[in-house]
């Protein structure tokens, strides 16, 4: 089968590579319909963060079930999925506990040695029953980029609106216009947020927040951005804080925006060693967060997409195939596009 794989800094292709197979009677393998470039993705890809010679890629997909193990009851050959970005067993204390990105048995795609990445034409799911989340039948082809957005982007911004504490009437700033800092506009707006302040110096990043229920815009950086907000709220700041970017220049405007007393929900990925305790000690402040359980809160937005209340698919501003992968990678590196959709 063609599958994605990283061969150094700025050099993706498509190789062949064995085919996904069953290994362990709890697998299933799982074609890939639609798979997803991710910020992650791109940190590997401009040399960010190390990657294994040949690194598999992809950790957010939805496909079709094509074989499944003689121990997996919860899917069967035919079903389509959503697939988490990680796969857990979900019986270990961690994922009863509903934090399977803590699960005893984690497996990563493309990172584990031996685990397919999602930006392939099929993956071996290991412990089926606890990864895999089965979308109704009947379940209409164009819910799949908003039900692709489940499997990582919507669930984060999800989780920092949630860890941060955001309800009814909240006043909320969110940090960072990629497809989490957008996802977690629409976050805070379903959970009552009554004001979603966006940093934004992008127009059509600003137009897709503004959507996704974004009220204030500010178009500025650094103390500029702090001002801004400040300005907006008669200099109280806000209450919440959403940092989704994890910038040491994002932390600050994150500090400087937010109320004695407030949180700071995080979900970027961290560039930065972050806040000194003694600069909370004397805040009240909360920093909460950290990477999110998308299995855990896959059922209840998962019901929201199928019921029309949610519609992350806006983040998608580019569709493409397995051939045109390597210009997907590029596009976004280069922020021509939001985010890419590939059909295998
Ligand atoms: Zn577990």
């Amino acid at each position: 089968m063609r599958a994605t794989r990283l061969h150094g800094p700025g050099d993706v292709r498509v190789d062949s590579v064995p085919d996904a197979a069953l290994a362990d009677p709890t697998d299933a393998v799982v074609r890939v319909d639609a798979a997803a470039v991710c910020g992650t993705d791109l940190g590997f890809y401009r040399g960010h963060a190390p990657t294994a010679p040949g690194q598999r890629m992809g950790h957010e997909f939805v496909g079709t079930v094509v074989e499944t193990g003689a121990d997996v009851t919860g899917v069967r050959p035919g079903d389509r999925v959503i697939v988490p970005f990680n796969a857990s067993d979900g019986t270990c204390d961690y994922c009863v506990q509903g934090l399977p990105i803590s699960c005893r048995n984690l497996q990563v795609w493309g990172m584990t040695p031996g685990i397919d990445g999602g930006q392939g034409e099929a993956v071996r799911v290991p412990f089926a029953d606890g990864t895999l989340v089965p979308i109704p039948a009947g379940t209409s082809e164009q819910m799949l980029p908003a039900l692709l957005a489940l499997t990582d982007v919507m669930c984060t911004g999800h989780h920092a609106a949630i860890s941060a504490g955001v309800r009814t009437g909240a006043e909320v700033a969110i940090l960072g216009d990629g497809a989490v800092g957008l996802c977690a506009v629409l976050a805070a707006r379903r959970l009552g947020a009554e004001r979603i302040i966006v940093f934004s110096t992008h127009e059509d990043r600003a137009a897709v927040a503004k959507q996704f229920g974004a009220t204030d815009f500010v178009s500025a950086r650094d103390q500029a951005a702090v001002d801004g907000l400040l300005h907006l709220t008669q200099g109280r700041g806000v209450h919440h804080v959403l940092e989704c970017v994890g910038t040491e220049q994002s932390w600050a405007t994150a500090l400087g925006v937010v109320r004695d007393g407030g949180t700071i929900g995080w979900v970027g990925t961290p560039a930065t060693t972050g806040p000194t305790l003694p600069s909370l000690l004397m805040r009240n402040l909360t920093l909460t967060g950290g990477v999110a359980p998308v299995r855990a809160y896959l059922p209840q937005l998962l019901g929201d997409v199928l019921s029309g209340a949610l519609d992350p698919s806006p983040v998608f501003t580019m569709v493409t195939d397995l051939d045109g992968i390597a210009g997907a990678y590029r596009e976004m590196d280069s922020r021509t596009t939001l985010k890419a959709l590939v059909k295998p």
